[in-house]
C-alpha cells in the first residue's frame, strides 16, 4: 500500500504541473496563494460550477481586492454583486467573515482548520480546503469529484452519501506531506475534468495503473449510486404591483430562503409566514401574465405572476407595510435580486 500511495501523489503532482486548470485564484510555482482569494472562490464554489462561478470572481476582486475593502463594503453591495449566482446565505455570511478578519485578524486569515471553523459561512470542508490551498497545510480536503475518485482508486464499494469515514481514511492516506494545496487541487481537477461521474476518461487518467476499480473493468459501478428521490413540486404567487412607473420591492427576512434579499411581493411557496405580505390576500386581480418554472437544490417551484397595475393599485386602498419601497423601474437591475427575481422580472417586460 505505501508504494501505491506514494506513486498516487507523484503521479497527480507531476500531471497537475502539466495539466492544472488556469483558475483566476490559483497561482502556480514558487507564487504564494492569496488567502482572500482562496476563501471567495471555496464560498463562491460550494453548489456551483467553476464556469458559472469565474465572472463573478473576476467582478468580485475586480470590486474588492482585498479583505480590507471588503470589510468595508455593504452587505446591500455584497449582495448585489452576489446577485444571480444562488444560495443567498453565502453572500451575508461572506460580509460577516470579512469584518471579522478585518476587526480582529488584521486582514490576515488564521492558517489552522479550527480558527477557520470559528469563523461565519466556513464548514468543515470549506475551512480544510482554505488551510491546505492557501497555507499548505496538511489537512484532509474532501468534496464530491474527491469522493468519487478516492472511492474509484481503492475500490470503495458503499455508495459515498454513508461511507465517509472510509474515504477520509483513504484520502488521508494519499495526501502528501509537501505540496498539499497543488496535490488537493489536483484531486479536484482530475475529478472534474477525467474521472467524470457517468463517463470516467480511464485513458487519458495519470493514476489508470493505481485505479482498483478501473484494474476490475467496474469504473462505471464505483461509488455506487441511490436512485435520488424526485424532487416536490411547490407553487406560489409573484406580484408586480405597478405605480407612476415604479413596482412595490420589499426585502425579505434575514433568514431562510433568499435571506434578506430585495423581491416582489410573493406567497405560497416558501414557508416563510411574513405577516407584512398579508395585504396580498385582499388583492383580486386575475391579471396573470405568465407562470415560470424555478428549481431550487430541495424543490421545484412553479410561480404564477400576477400584474396589479396603477388604476387597481389605488383604488383597493391596500394597506402596504412601510418597509416596502416604490422602486423606479429602470433601476430593477441595481436591485439585490436573486435569480427567480430576475426570472419574474423578465416574465413582466415580455408579458
Ligand atoms: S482510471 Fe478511470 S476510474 Fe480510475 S481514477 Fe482514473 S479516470 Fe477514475
Amino acid at each position: 500500500m505505501p508504494k501505491k500511495v506514494n506513486k498516487i501523489s507523484r503521479s497527480l503532482l507531476s500531471w497537475y504541473d502539466r495539466e492544472a486548470r488556469d483558475l483566476p485564484w490559483r497561482k502556480f510555482g514558487k507564487d504564494k496563494q492569496d488567502p482572500y482569494k482562496v476563501w471567495i472562490s471555496e464560498i463562491m464554489l460550494q453548489q456551483t460550477t467553476v464556469s458559472a462561478v469565474i465572472p463573478y470572481f473576476n467582478a468580485f476582486i475586480k470590486k474588492w481586492p482585498t479583505n480590507k475593502e471588503l470589510s468595508q463594503a455593504s452587505l446591500s453591495e455584497i449582495q448585489r454583486a452576489w446577485s444571480g449566482l444562488g444560495y443567498y446565505s453565502r453572500a451575508r455570511n461572506l460580509f460577516e467573515c470579512s469584518i471579522i478578519i478585518n476587526s480582529r485578524f488584521n486582514n490576515n486569515f488564521p492558517e489552522s482548520e479550527k480558527e477557520l471553523l470559528k469563523l461565519p459561512g466556513i464548514g468543515a470542508y470549506t475551512a480544510a480546503a482554505i488551510s491546505a490551498i492557501a497555507f499548505n497545510n496538511r489537512s484532509v480536503v474532501i468534496d464530491g469529484n474527491i469522493k468519487r475518485v478516492i472511492s474509484r482508486l481503492f475500490l470503495l464499494k458503499k455508495p459515498i452519501k454513508s461511507n465517509y469515514n472510509e474515504i477520509w481514511r483513504f484520502t488521508n492516506l494519499v495526501t502528501p506531506d509537501i505540496r498539499v494545496g497543488d496535490f488537493v487541487q489536483a484531486l479536484m481537477d482530475l475529478g472534474s475534468q477525467i474521472c467524470k461521474p457517468s463517463k470516467p476518461l480511464c485513458e487519458s487518467c495519470p493514476l489508470i495503473l493505481e485505479c482498483d476499480a478501473r484494474k476490475n473493468n467496474v469504473e462505471l459501478l464505483i461509488p455506487k449510486r441511490i436512485k435520488k428521490n424526485t424532487k416536490p413540486i411547490r407553487n406560489g404567487s409573484a406580484f408586480v404591483i405597478k405605480n407612476n412607473d415604479c413596482v412595490l420591492i420589499y426585502k425579505r427576512k434575514t433568514k431562510g430562503l433568499l435571506a434578506g434579499l430585495d423581491s416582489f411581493p410573493t406567497f405560497g411557496w416558501d414557508n416563510q409566514n411574513d405577516e407584512r405580505l398579508n395585504f396580498l390576500k385582499s388583492l383580486n386581480t386575475n391579471k396573470k401574465i405568465s407562470n415560470i418554472k424555478h428549481e431550487f437544490t430541495h424543490f421545484t417551484l412553479n410561480m404564477e405572476i400576477y400584474i396589479i397595475d396603477e388604476s387597481i393599485a389605488k383604488n383597493l386602498n391596500i394597506n402596504i407595510p412601510d418597509d416596502f419601497r416604490w422602486i423606479p423601474i429602470e433601476s430593477i437591475e441595481n436591485l439585490s435580486f436573486s435569480s427567480l427575481m430576475m426570472k419574474i422580472y423578465k416574465s413582466y417586460l415580455n408579458g
